[in-house]
């Protein structure tokens, strides 16, 4: 038996007919589509010689035993946002199904390693606001306080909702244990953005997840009327918050990575006065720590010389950071190679948006994603989609990548 990609996307159209509605994909984590799902899943891995169970923090596990006990992990993740797309996430999963069956029939149900799948538990974060939770209770990084404290929409609290599905929630970073023999880490994604779609390649080989650096900046000045105070007298806040939001496309004209003022709120905020306090808030993402780290460095020298200039005073303060996962060299290169012995050409891109792959990637397991062409560059959305022959092309190509995976896990 070889692999068969027609069979993986009408297996995602069956789940789609499922748990989708006119809506959109409605497998939002610990509700009883979600319940169906997994049930759904465990049906299709039913006819494999693989053990399976749910693991402290609700990520589902199939694995099938080879003659070592190195893994290579496959994974994605069956939960939806609200009303999301039919592939973020499950095409992941479904595809790895693909190759367990594929690897299965090869090995006669003894692969030279063994070979995982892994569906994390929200991945989405939808309900309760905080994505990543399996996978990042699976790599130790979770917050436990912070994730104690997670309500939804109806006041219910993240631990009790995990109790109702059988989780504890104390428990939930004895899932690390699962890591344990990992080796690799490949997962497969719908990009989620424009890049490919506007290069017209179906696939592209990520580099990594990007740093994210996040600020809100507020310069201040003095209020003063409109009317009677000269230009030269001036200590005007909005002045220098203006020339910042040139100065952000600069800096990434010198450093790459991108860089947003996302909003900009002013006092008093009245037509009669001149801006007495700006705050605007500045949002810059680089795979690169160093060029990271240096673009947020210009940045705070521009507002300085900016608020000198303007006879005005300038303050920081940090909103959020999380420091970029590049995935591992090794991987990238098989996973262009697999590109390139199934489509016409390969592409390398970091990834904006953060997956499960960022947290394997951050307990130190290597990690390296693929992604496939999202039409319109939409996801989150019921317009989600990719081309059936793109579908297709990726899950061979994602095949070819498992396959050169296990030799290079085999060899090292
Ligand atoms: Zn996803």
């Amino acid at each position: 038996m070889s692999l068969n990609p027609k069979r993986t996307v009408a297996e995602l159209k069956e789940l789609r007919a499922l748990t989708g509605d006119e809506n959109g994909a409605q497998r939002v984590a610990f509700t009883p589509v979600w319940v169906r799902t997994r049930a759904w899943l465990r049906e299709k891995l039913r006819g494999l010689p693989v053990e399976m169970h749910t693991d402290a923090a609700g990520n589902f596990w199939a694995t099938l035993p080879g003659e070592s006990e190195k893994a290579l992990v496959m994974g994605g993740h069956m939960d939806s946002v609200p009303d999301g797309g039919w592939l973020d996430g499950c095409l992941n999963v479904m595809a790895a199904v693909e190759i367990l069956r594929r690897i299965n029939a090869q090995y006669h149900g003894k692969p030279p390693i063994t070979i995982r799948l892994v569906d994390w538990a929200d991945e989405e974060g939808a309900r309760f606001g905080k994505s990543l939770f399996g996978s990042s209770a699976c790599s130790g990084a979770l917050d436990m306080a912070e994730a104690r404290a997670l309500k939804d929409r109806q006041g219910l609290a993240l631990p009790d909702v995990l109790k109702q599905v059988g989780v504890d929630f104390e428990k939930v970073k004895d899932s690390g244990r699962e890591l344990k023999n990992a080796a690799a880490y490949l997962e497969l994604h719908i990009e989620q953005g424009p890049v490919l779609l506007d290069l017209d390649l179906p696939l592209g080989a990520v580099l990594g997840t990007f740093g994210v650096e996040r600020h809100a900046i507020t310069f201040h000045g003095q209020a003063a009327h409109s009317g009677s105070t000269p230009m030269n007298r001036r200590k005007d806040a909005f002045l220098a918050a203006g020339r910042m939001s040139q100065e952000i496309y600069a800096i990434t004209d010198r450093n790459g990575g991108v860089c947003t003022i996302g909003s900009c709120t002013t006092k008093p905020g009245i037509v009669t006065s001149v801006v007495e306090e700006c705050r605007i808030t500045l949002d810059q993402r680089h795979l690169d720590a160093k060029a990271l780290a240096r673009m947020l460095q210009e940045a705070k020298e521009a507002g300085e010389r900016f608020a000198k200039e303007g006879n005005v005073k300038v303050t920081w303060e940090r909103i959020w950071r999380i420091e970029p996962r590049p995935f591992h060299p090794a991987l990238i290169e098989l996973c262009d190679a697999a590109i390139k012995e199934t489509a016409p050409k390969s592409y390398r891109l970091p990834s904006g948006p953060l997956h499960d792959a960022a947290e394997t990637c951050g307990a130190g397991v290597p990690t390296v994603m693929m992604f496939v062409q999202s039409l319109h560059g939409i996801s989150h959305n019921k317009i989600e989609d990719t081309k059936e022959e793109h579908l297709e092309l990726c899950v061979t190509a994602f095949d070819k990548l498992a396959d050169k995976a296990l030799k290079w896990i085999q060899k090292s």
